[in-house]
């Protein structure tokens, strides 16, 4: 099963020399983990993704999940190097099919999460990927959704972890993988 993967140093030094703290975005007090360095740097991204796929080893993955909107930049090209298929969580009026949704609690109001009603199979299983954990709201409302379809979360994989802000544990227990902890 899988456990905790070994972070080669080198290349997570390369991939968090290119993650940009810029201070009281979108809100003064929020430091925000801008990613746009990172993906102009071919070989940093390169190993950003790398890593992140790696998260899928040790478990069975059927599909990879992403979530809207950075999740994409990561999720296409891991489900592409893991030969796997791809699917998408958006948020609410987005995806033009027959949906489901899961809504959340924000601190202030209610966000919602929808996929597409073909999207998770009953009993298989999948990854869910995202740019970044913060309080885990999004992720976890994510994971509800394909339970909520009859699949199963195998892990989730993020480029980034704000460990501070205890994300995972509102992930109760579902695998999550970070290349960089914050
Ligand atoms: P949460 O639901 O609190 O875990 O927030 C996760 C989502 O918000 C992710 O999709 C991130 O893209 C975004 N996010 C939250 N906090 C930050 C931050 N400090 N820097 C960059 N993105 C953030």
């Amino acid at each position: 099963m899988g456990g905790k993967i070994r972070r080669p140093q080198r290349e997570v030094d390369l991939i968090a020399s290119h993650i940009r703290d810029v201070p009281n975005f979108p809100l003064p007090g929020i430091v925000f983990k801008d990613i746009t360095p990172l993906l102009a740097q071919p070989r940093a991204l390169r190993e950003a993704i790398n890593l992140m796929a790696e998260a899928a080893h040790g478990y069975e993955v059927d599909a990879v999940i992403a979530i809207e909107s950075r999740g994409f930049i990561f999720g296409a090209p891991m489900a592409r190097r893991l030969n796997l298929p791809l699917q998408l969580v958006r948020k609410p009026g987005k995806l033009p099919y027959k949906t489901a949704g899961v809504d959340y609690q924000l601190e202030y109001g209610t966000d919602r999460v929808e996929i597409h009603v073909d999207a998770v199979e009953r009993g298989k299983n999948y990854m869910i990927v995202d740019d970044l954990l913060a309080t885990g709201g999004t992720a976890e409302a994510a994971a509800r959704l394909i339970e909520q379809q009859g699949g199963h979360v195998a892990c989730l994989s993020f480029l980034i972890e704000l460990g501070f802000l205890e994300g995972r544990h509102r992930l109760a227990g579902r695998p999550v993988h970070a290349v960089l902890e914050y």
